[in-house]
């Protein structure tokens, strides 16, 4: 599965899941912006998974999923779909952390596909709040799971905003640390150790046909990293430029802001995250003004999206351990 597919594949399942839990009424999106409706997410996962990213993204999708109608296997296709209801069928008489419908089915997903997903203890629903006088999505999660030191180590190194290219490279091209002066970008190390400007470079998929990015400088603040916890809060310093039609153009979102927490109890084995994030699109320069409207009215599945992927501890196979980041 290309990452074009996967992105619109999960991305579909994100605004399913927001549309049936929202009471806002139906959007209208311009066809070339219209999401992949649940059953052809689906029909991508359960046609073309085989590489690790791909199984990831499959169990990613199936969790939120989970939350639209209790059907998650349908991602999955016969003759796995089978499979996975006689083993979770063995496996629902002796649960293991957290027994909701989306962890159940993650962790019978990862079983049969040979994932080692840390088991996750407790977590939120993922808040979502979508303010439609301001425009402004902002989603909230929590998540706490039972993972070794080592597991551990590579969570919080992960979360350095600084090494989110490597953790998550299939929506982060680019996260850099560096400054930002009279309209000059410099790539260089952060002067202190509590924070600085960081180049990053986002993109996702509406649907399998053009991929969509954001290039923005943040500011990331009151920065702590131990080998216990990570800490920080990050807002939009100045976006530089965005791609939703085609070319670049200048603009493209004036909100983009949160924070990020992971601390770990080593006597426990337990990982505790927590995150938020609240974006506001804008027209870019030269796009027209409806263009700001269909984005944030996708806003909720964007942000849920990616935050999601910033707190996703199944990421944890050698195949994705952030090696040679800082
Ligand atoms: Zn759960």
């Amino acid at each position: 599965m290309n990452a074009n597919n996967r992105r619109a594949a999960l991305f579909g399942c994100h605004f399913a899941a927001w549309r049936a839990q929202t009471n806002q009424p139906p959007v209208s999106l311009p066809a070339r912006m219209r999401p992949l409706d649940r059953h052809s997410a689906a029909g991508l996962f359960a046609a073309h998974t085989r590489s690790a990213e791909d199984v990831l993204t499959r169990g990613a999708a199936m969790r939120v999923l989970a939350r639209v109608d209790g059907r998650p296997a349908a991602v999955l296709g016969r003759p796995h779909a089978r499979e996975f209801e006689r083993t979770s069928a063995l496996r629902g008489r002796t649960p293991r952390g957290c027994s909701c419908q989306g962890c159940a089915a993650v962790a019978v997903h990862d079983h049969l596909f040979g994932v080692d997903s840390p088991e996750v203890l407790e977590h939120g629903p993922p808040t979502i709040a979508f303010d439609s006088e301001q425009m402004i999505t902002e989603v909230t999660t929590r998540v706490t799971a039972k993972v070794t030191p080592e597991q551990a180590g590579r969570v919080l190194a992960d979360a350095d905003p600084r090494n989110w290219k490597h953790a998550a490279p299939d929506f982060f091209t680019a996260s850099d640390p560096g400054t930002y002066r009279e309209g000059r970008w410099t790539t260089q190390p952060w002067p202190g150790d509590t924070g600085g400007l960081l180049r990053e470079t986002v993109r996702w998929n509406w649907n399998a046909e053009d991929t969509v990015a954001v290039d923005n400088v943040l500011r990331i603040e009151d920065f702590q990293s131990s080998s216990a916890r990570i800490s920080y809060t990050y807002r939009l310093h100045t976006c530089l430029q965005s791609r939703f039609l085609v070319v670049w153009d200048s603009g493209g979102l004036d909100v983009d802001e949160g924070h990020y927490q992971a601390v770990y109890d080593a006597t426990s084995e337990t990982l505790r995250i927590e995150a938020s994030k609240s974006v506001r699109f804008t027209a870019p320069s030269n796009g027209p003004f409806e263009l700001a409207l269909s984005l944030n009215l996708m806003g909720p599945a964007t942000v849920s999206m990616l935050l999601d992927k910033l707190v996703d501890v199944r990421q944890l196979g050698p195949s994705t351990s952030p090696e040679g980041a800082a």
